[in-house]
């Protein structure tokens, strides 16, 4: 094989943090500029924390969180966007997914530092008052919310799906014809690797002989779990950080890990949220439900596959 056709098969990797995490993009795209590439990913990035990070005390969804109650909100259309998605989604779920969660994270620790507010768990009755996704006003004609008055919205658990799909986009502008993006653990895929074949991802590898693999083949995959984000609390147990926001605390139920196939990964991510929150043996039935693709892992460690989830299995 000459240099050339080499070169044509060779997958090159960008990759950096931002929202907290880290980034990477692994692509087939011989001759490009990379630096220009990862320039590209960096300022999707860097708008979608500039406009959703609560860890920004500038980002405009803090700036909202602060606001004065009556007063109404412009969004730029990337926050317009994902908090339509969430309100879809939380209406959907019935409420287990909640992008005005906020002050419920905070005060069970998992809010930027600085927001831990533990002592505010005394009260969570008066918290209860505070969240609601149906408190939520928007006007399109001019693309405003309405800050009611103490409503903090919270969109970590969607947020990262979304700025996937962006990335997605953007490289595909670039006419980068196969790629693998993925940020803190939410892929896409889409293209194919240099054998032919659709990108091949591990999901999870718990040791046992059947390890969980799929194909993303214009597939995005988005995991949430307890495994890297938990606290514990003072009599040792682990406490969730995806809250039941109908309890107004970390969901009890919650599975060890919980991975939801979409077609984009803001969908995904958000599902895998919601499912957590619903708990393994509600979530696995909602799922089966909506013909969601899901796996489950519960904290024995037993697996279960929705039938649409089982049906790309690639092992
Ligand atoms: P993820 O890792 O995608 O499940 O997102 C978890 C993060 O989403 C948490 O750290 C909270 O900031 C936020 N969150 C927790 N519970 C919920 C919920 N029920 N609905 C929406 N967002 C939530
Ligand atoms: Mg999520």
């Amino acid at each position: 094989m000459g240099l050339d056709a080499v070169a044509a098969f060779a997958v090159d990797t960008l990759g950096g943090a931002s929202m907290g995490t880290t980034w990477s993009v692994r692509l087939l795209a011989p001759g490009r500029d990379l630096r220009r590439l990862h320039a590209v990913v960096e300022s999707e990035l860097a708008r979608v924390v500039a406009q959703m990070s609560n860890w920004d005390p500038d980002s405009d969804i803090s700036r909202f969180n602060r606001a004065s109650a009556g007063s109404w909100h412009r969004l730029p259309n990337d926050f317009w966007n994902v908090l339509d998605r969430a309100l879809s989604i939380a209406e959907a779920s019935d409420g287990a997914f909640d992008p005005t969660v906020g002050p419920i994270v905070d005060a069970w620790g998992f809010g930027p530092p600085g927001r831990t507010a533990d002592l505010e768990r005394q009260q969570c009755g008066n918290l209860a008052a505070r969240i609601g996704w149906r408190r939520m006003q928007r006007r399109p004609q001019d693309q405003s919310i309405l800050q009611p008055g103490d409503l903090q919205l919270d969109l970590c658990a969607i947020a990262k799906g979304y700025a996937v799909d962006l990335v997605v986009a953007c490289l595909r502008d670039e006419g980068v014809a196969s790629a693998l993006v993925e940020i803190g653990g939410e892929l896409y895929g889409y293209g194919r690797r240099a054998d032919g074949k659709p990108w091949r991802v591990l999901v999870d590898d718990d040791g046992d002989d059947e390890p969980c693999v799929v194909e993303l083949d214009r597939r995005a995959i988005a995991s949430s779990g307890d495994r890297w984000h938990h606290r514990e609390d003072a009599d040792g147990q682990r406490l969730s950080h995806s809250i039941d926001p109908r309890l107004g605390r970390p969901a009890a139920d919650a599975p060890h890990l919980v991975s939801v196939l979409a077609e984009d990964a803001m969908q995904a991510d958000a599902w895998a949220t919601a499912l957590m929150v619903m708990g393994a043996r509600k979530g696995f039935d909602f799922a089966c439900g909506k013909g969601l693709a899901a796996r489950f892992v519960d904290r024995e460690g037993r697996e279960c596959a929705t039938p649409s989830f089982a049906a790309v299995l690639a092992c």
